[in-house]
């Protein structure tokens, strides 16, 4: 299904009005899953042994130097299952994911292979606890998550995946670089999605990126992207791209949008590089003479980390709609910064009733802020986000 983890599901939503068999699959699910997370390395194994057996191609899916006792995508295919009582938030995901993975060519003898491979690992670890009710339901819930992801592959119109070359590549500070892309062909993404993306310096390891522009009539795109410590992909962009690299994308993915016609205004809270797709979806709304009132929160640890600051400013300037408020956690003595973590200073000003939230950072600043929001008042249905996942 993918080489890389897949994200949680964006949206807790009430999961009441499931039908029963569909409640009480999930329940199995979920109860038969918290017995083995803590072997979640062992069910792993046994996972990627039985898929690699049955299915010996799959292995190109995946990155050259694996981890197969990592877990991720075993914890992310066994996150979506327990979703799939969510139809409305889940269906959605799913239809942008299975047009995602036909990146990796994934053909439907491969669905059966990870379904397969899945339950005999679960079923291993499990022992006596699988019994006949729980089988069915582990089967029912993947065929339902890989049906639906078929089902969008094959009815999508587009190419499996995209080339584009770097034109540009600039530091924007030690750590950050921006890099501008001419895709071959146009890439139909809609302002405030993202785009999976491999690059030469690290074949196979795919990882999500925002624009941070609207789609352009050149179609050409910006990334700005952090050098992560550790991290295996964003320190090579960021220290190795060179102009003329050719990068691969996959189908867009995301669910951060604006409503222009809502009658709602609009709470923009991002932290970090997470900007970079409420940066694409104000540059859409600056072609218009009329948009909702926005207020921008844009936070990080420090000043230095607020890179897009300028740009901003320079687009409220000029935007008597957009509100900009830069946000530190340090306390530095900045005029007009207000001090505290995303969370801290959006929930101080209250609910934010009869607005539209979106959220956008790395998944510890996306929890927290959501959760304090909530506490808050904000109702869950408000609030739209895309985590940086990393579980
Ligand atoms: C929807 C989405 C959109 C994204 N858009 C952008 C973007 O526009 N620009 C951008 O720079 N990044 C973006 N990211 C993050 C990006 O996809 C990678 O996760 C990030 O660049 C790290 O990859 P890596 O290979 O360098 O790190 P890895 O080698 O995968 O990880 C190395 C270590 O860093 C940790 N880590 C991974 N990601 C992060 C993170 N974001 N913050 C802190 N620690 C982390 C890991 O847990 C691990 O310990 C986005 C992620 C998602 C899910």
């Amino acid at each position: 299904m993918t080489a890389e983890p897949l994200n949680p599901i964006p949206k807790v939503a009430d999961s009441s009005n499931a039908p029963e068999a569909v409640t009480t699959m999930v329940r199995h699910v979920r109860e038969t899953w918290r017995e083995i997370e803590p072997y979640t390395p062992e069910v792993a194994q046994f996972f990627y042994g039985m898929l690699f057996t049955l299915a010996p191609e799959a292995r190109d899916f995946f990155p050259i130097h694996m981890d197969v006792r990592s877990g991720k995508l075993v914890r992310a295919i066994v996150n979506i299952l327990q979703s799939v009582d969510r139809p409305d938030d889940v269906a959605p995901y799913l239809v942008q994911l299975g047009r995602d993975h036909r990146k990796f060519g994934v053909q439907s003898h491969h669905y059966e292979a990870i379904g397969t491979a899945l339950l005999a690992a679960v079923k291993r670890q499990l022992g006596p606890g699988w019994t006949d009710d729980v089988e069915r339901a582990w089967a029912e819930a993947f065929t339902i998550v890989a049906r639906s992801m078929q089902d969008a592959a094959e009815a999508d119109e587009y190419p499996p995946s995209w080339t584009g070359t770097v034109a540009e590549h600039r530091r924007l500070s030690w750590d950050l670089a921006l890099v501008r892309i001419e895709p071959d062909r146009h890439i139909p993404y809609r302002p405030g999605q993202y785009l999976s993306v491999e690059v030469p310096q690290r074949p196979r390891l795919w990882r999500n990126l925002s624009p941070a522009n609207a789609p352009r009539p050149d179609g050409s795109i910006e990334f700005h992207v952090r050098a992560i410590e550790g991290g295996w992909v964003s320190r090579g962009i960021v220290s190795h791209t060179q102009p003329g690299d050719v990068w691969r994308f996959g189908a867009p993915m995301g669910q951060l949008h604006v409503d222009r016609e809502s009658g709602r205004d609009i709470l923009m809270i991002a932290g970090g590089t997470g900007i970079t797709p409420l940066q694409s979806i104000l540059d859409d709304l600056g072609r218009y003479g009329k948009n909702p009132n926005v207020t921008i929160f844009y936070g990080g640890a420090a000043r230095e980390d607020l890179y897009a600051l300028e740009v901003l400013r320079s687009l409220s300037a000029t935007n008597p709609w957009l509100t900009v408020h830069p946000v530190v956690e340090r306390d530095e003595g900045l005029s007009g910064f207000e001090v505290g973590t995303l969370a801290d200073v959006v929930s101080s000003y209250g609910a934010w009733a009869d607005h539209d939230v979106l959220v956008s950072g790395s998944p510890s600043m996306i929890r927290a802020t959501v959760s304090r929001m909530l506490v808050a008042g904000t109702a869950l249905d408000q609030i739209r986000y895309d985590p940086f996942i990393e579980e």
